[in-house]
């Protein structure tokens, strides 16, 4: 069949250009079949299932041989030997093929049910390490499920992986987090919105993302040619040789530019009329503060602690919480580390946890975040346990996310003193005066900050649950991204008060959300009174760029007309007077 060349569009989420050859995944488990097979048929159906289970160890055989490159690491041999292990184990290599005979079942429905009498036998399991491995059962299961349906492994041999375009119908946040330990050239989804969790982490993977790509999942085969622009939003399958050369010359300049950005790194920001601007990073897990310092990040601004609870099976322990939270403080040689406390619901689900289930009728307004430590206190006192023990190695400050009301704050606190004093009973050091902070992320924080300003020690707006809940707009939903608008009127109006507010009182504010990272937003927050930034390291040095060249008394009149400008053209124009 002849290539057919096409164009996709969706919402890029992470900018710069890769190329490279399409490879498919899925959730494999969401998508078995269930079929009855006639008993003549029962053999085949086993030998199919045999099948796919030597195919799976020829992989993992072929991984393995190509482990002698220096950039693989260590833990991934490991990995692969429990997997090997899990493969040849009769449990689930030979009893699948007795469900085939007995239940006269297609050869993936016997595995997924097989799949499903292990986990459960898994969690039973009283040693934490063993019940852990439950995980690796499921992705050897899924490795072999794909086989079946005709699908290959998520994981594509070392050394090609820069050269792979991921293409997934949806993925989970929990899911982009594990390819942080892999250099994929860049992902595309049919679902997800520009704030999603999952494009807020695969833009921390700094290669380039289309999500909300509607079908593209269907549409791209396995292997094909295929050039992601992240910035301009498309996706170009099977390119032919003049688009081809064009893009590589594009991917080039795009490089050029951005290691000519590095020579900023430790320039200080302030503006040309001097005014000094704080640029901080957001991670999802510790070893990503190599990357904030690489970028010159004066703090971490937001440290998204709920991802230390996401693709296992069991809850981090105290100690295991604070040995993340120790290694950021002290890796960031006494620079701020924010510490959200985590932030568990909506978008971000945590299997097992009664109260935070897919099915919630609403999840983005029900049991998330703060609502719901104050529900467990028992899980929410562990963490604040561990931040607290990070407060006596670093400049550790505490931020709590989604307040609405002057009681949940009060609740809050409460729980802070009840973890201090169990600290000091046992004599565990920690700094008593660690700064606690609010995250502005509803309108009702807005509209009522009074008691945000009293009773906290600093703010910091999440823009993108802001606009979502100002808006109404799931910032999830692809059917209604064309809605999430980060410029509208009142966004900026909410944005505007809490920064005039914050301001006034001395309360020290900052915005962590991603319009914090877009530099055509840089010198609208600058106008606004924002001094406080926190982004994905990779936007630190663009953003830093803007500051430079920024004037903020000069472009203060602009700034008042946008401020009461409420049509989308004015606002825009206005905007773009703005960056001239
Ligand atoms: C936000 O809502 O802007 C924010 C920074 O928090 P998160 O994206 O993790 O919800
Ligand atoms: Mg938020």
């Amino acid at each position: 069949m002849p290539m057919v060349s096409f164009a996709l569009h969706g919402i890029g989420v992470s900018g710069g250009i890769a190329i490279g050859r399409a490879q498919l995944i899925s959730h494999a488990t969401l998508e078995v079949a269930h079929y009855s097979i006639p008993q003549s048929q029962v053999p085949a159906e086993i030998a199919r299932f045999a099948a796919a289970i030597g195919e799976v160890k020829g992989e993992l055989e072929g991984l393995h041989g190509a482990m002698t490159s220096d950039d693989v690491p260590g833990e991934f041999g490991a990995f692969l030997d429990v997997h090997w292990m899990i493969l040849n184990d009769p449990t689930l290599s030979e009893a699948p093929k007795r469900i085939i005979a007995e239940q006269h079942c297609n050869a993936e429905w016997a595995l997924t049910l097989q799949m499903g009498v292990l986990v459960e036998q898994f969690e039973q399991i009283e040693d934490s390490y063993l019940r852990e491995r439950k995980s690796d059962v499921v992705q050897v299961g899924e490795r072999v499920l794909k086989r079946l349906m005709g699908r290959p492994g998520i994981l594509p041999a070392p050394g090609i992986e820069e050269q792979t375009i991921i293409v997934a119908h949806d993925l989970s946040p929990a899911d982009v987090i594990q390819f942080k330990h892999h250099r994929f050239g860049a992902f595309l989804t049919d679902l997800g919105g520009n704030t999603s969790h999952t494009a807020i982490v695969a833009r921390s993977l700094n290669v380039p993302a289309v999500v909300a790509t509607h079908n593209a999942r269907a549409l791209i085969r396995d292997g094909e040619m295929v050039i992601v622009d992240g910035g301009n939003h498309v996706v170009i399958v099977n390119p032919d040789r003049a688009v081809l050369s064009e893009y590589r010359l594009k991917q080039g300049e795009f490089d050029l530019a951005r290691q000519k950005l590095k020579r900023l790194r430790s320039k200080r920001a302030d503006t040309l009329d001097g005014v000094h601007v704080e640029l901080q990073a957001n991670i999802e897990l510790p070893e990503d503060i190599e990357q904030a310092l690489a970028n010159g990040a004066t703090g971490i601004g937001l440290f998204r602690s709920e991802f230390l609870f996401l693709n296992r099976a069991d809850l981090p322990s105290e100690d295991e919480q604070f040995e993340a939270f120790r290694k950021v403080a002290a890796g960031m040689q006494g620079k701020p580390v924010t510490i959200r406390t985590f932030d568990l619901g909506a978008d971000k689900h945590k299997e097992g946890l009664e109260g935070l289930s897919r099915v919630a009728p609403n999840p983005a307004l029900g049991l998330r975040a703060i609502r719901y430590c104050l529900a467990e206190p028992r899980l929410f006192l562990t963490q604040l346990r561990a931040i607290l023990r990070a407060t006596h190695y670093g400049n550790v400050r505490i931020l709590i996310p989604m307040l609405a009301s002057a009681s949940e704050i009060d609740q809050t606190l409460v729980l802070i003193e009840q973890a201090k004093e169990s600290l000091r009973e046992q004599d565990v050091p920690f700094d008593p005066r660690v700064a606690i902070g609010g995250m502005i992320e509803i309108p009702a924080a807005v509209l009522a900050m009074g008691a945000f300003l009293r009773k906290l020690d600093f703010l910091s707006i999440g823009t993108n649950d802001l606009i979502q809940y100002t808006l109404a707009v799931d910032r999830s939903d692809e059917a209604v991204s064309h809605l999430y608008d980060e410029l509208h009127p009142a966004v900026l109006r909410l944005i505007g008060l809490a920064i005039g507010n914050a301001t006034k009182a001395e309360v020290p504010i900052a915005i962590c959300g991603e319009m914090a990272g877009d530099m055509r937003l840089t010198r609208l927050l600058l106008g606004l009174g924002l001094r406080e930034f926190s982004m994905h390291p990779a936007h630190l040095l663009g953003v830093k760029q803007r500051v430079l060249k920024a004037d903020v008394s000069a472009m203060a009149p602009l700034i008042d007309r946008l401020r009461r400008a409420d049509e989308p053209d004015k606002l825009h124009a206005l905007l773009g007077k703005i960056n001239a």
